[in-house]
């Protein structure tokens, strides 16, 4: 099966917003071995989206559209794929019902252009929407299958997952399951990554491994297909330790979740607690950690002490220690971390100093990184990284490697 997605807004085309439900359903895709062929954007504009669609009919099977599903004049892909297969416009009663009541509720007049939004081509399968107002739905016509979703991606991913991927999964030729698991990693770049896998990555067809980079994160996705979940499960496993026997250092959970995830579950569930004192980074590990739900069992507070002041007086660093080595040394990293965990009263504490550029201070590299980690009963650890990239990432990165540090050192009590 070819497929082809065509997103529909002239936002798009003026770089406003990024194509970023293209990149989710084409992953989507992916996962049940459809290959995609073409991502076409065009905008809220009926003729030049009619070429588009007759262009894909001609080389696509499966053409999944996105946006243009609202209630306002320049929302218009419905109209223009009904003239296109020649099919008419019918309501369908639920999504008609689900638009009143959202109006009902709130006590306001429904418009009468909202009456457009429960509007479906004829013979559609329709897909609701569990988040919004118009629902999506999907047509066949002379053997190739048109797909309509809406363009908010909080409606469309919620919508893709429960209603349309069964509906795929229906249209492949065998029915088959696609099953993944997802490794994370940290401490090895995607490049280093690929490069110790790659014979392993070349090799393997079914299941297939794909690395990913994401949020300064790397990740890598076992997808195998099979009849069975059972089955595709038993096509992972001995591939899984293959990748562990070489990576497995760098491998720090499996699944949906993030670093700052498994650093504040892996705390609570051991009762224990952390603190960070935080110069290069800036607040970023302690923001990191509070975005996890339930935290506060786990997180007692940072400082960010970015000037040497604050490290003196907040955190008693020596001013010998500034003189001598610098804020930019093992020595500070290791009396911060000491510090802060004593200060704050916790099993573990946390501390990133270091160079995020653009220019060098005190005479060291953009990059350069001290994190330490110190924790109750045990000598504390320092590690130097030296780390690439624009500001931005090298604090980014700084900070998710001072969670790795962080999360070696529970996991090793
Ligand atoms: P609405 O009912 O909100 O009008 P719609 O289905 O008509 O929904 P659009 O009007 O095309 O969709 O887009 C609504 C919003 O959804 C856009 O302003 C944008 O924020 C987001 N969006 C649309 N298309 C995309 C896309 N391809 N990738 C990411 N976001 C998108």
């Amino acid at each position: 099966m070819r497929a082809e997605i065509i997103a529909v807004g002239t936002e798009l085309l003026l770089g406003q917003i990024a194509n970023t439900n293209a990149q989710f359903l084409s992953q989507k895709l992916a996962e049940l071995g459809v290959n995609v062929y073409f991502h076409t954007v065009v905008g809220d504009n009926s003729e030049r989206l009619t070429q588009v669609i007759r262009q894909a009919a001609e080389r696509s099977d499966l053409i999944i559209f996105t946006g243009g599903l609202g209630p306002t004049q320049d929302d218009l892909t419905k109209e223009t794929v009904a003239a296109h297969i020649g099919v008419g416009l019918e309501t369908d009663a639920l999504a008609m019902e689900r638009i009143q009541s959202f109006f009902d509720q709130r006590g306001i007049a429904m418009t009468e252009n909202n009456r457009k939004q429960a509007l479906v081509l004829e013979g559609s399968t329709v897909f609701h929407n569990d988040h919004g107002m118009a629902p999506g739905m999907a047509v066949s016509h002379e053997e190739k299958t048109y797909v309509l979703l809406p363009g908010p991606p909080s409606e469309l991913y919620p919508m893709v997952d429960r209603y349309v991927m069964p509906f795929l999964t229906g249209l492949l030729p065998q029915k088959q399951v696609f099953h993944s698991r997802v490794l994370r990693f940290y401490g090895i770049g995607e490049s280093a990554l690929e490069e110790r896998l790659l014979d392993l990555i070349e090799q393997q067809s079914n299941p297939t491994i794909a690395p990913y980079a994401k949020e300064f994160e790397v990740t890598l996705r076992i997808t195998a297909r099979a009849a069975t979940v059972e089955q595709a499960e038993s096509l992972i496993v001995p591939v899984e330790e293959k990748i562990r026997e070489r990576v497995g250092e760098y491998v720090y959970a499996t699944g949906e979740t993030s670093l700052n995830q498994v650093v504040v579950k892996e705390l609570t569930e051991r009762g224990e607690t952390i603190a960070c004192a935080e110069s290069c980074t800036g607040g970023t590990v302690a923001s990191l950690l509070t975005s996890v739900p339930g935290s506060s069992a786990a997180f007692h507070g940072g400082i960010v002490c970015y000037t040497d002041e604050v490290k003196h007086q907040l955190l008693d660093i020596p001013q010998d220690i500034l003189a001598t080595h610098g804020a930019i040394s093992e020595a500070t990293a290791r009396r911060l971390a000491e510090n802060v965990r004593v200060k704050l009263g916790t099993t573990h504490g946390v501390a990133v100093t270091g160079v995020a550029g653009p220019d060098p201070s005190e005479g060291k590299p953009v990059g350069l990184v001290y994190i330490g980690i110190a924790s109750e009963g045990q000598s504390t650890i320092v590690k130097e990284i030296r780390l690439a990239g624009r500001r931005q990432a090298i604090i980014g990165r700084a900070a998710k490697f001072a969670l790795f540090y962080a999360l070696q050192r529970i996991k090793e009590r």
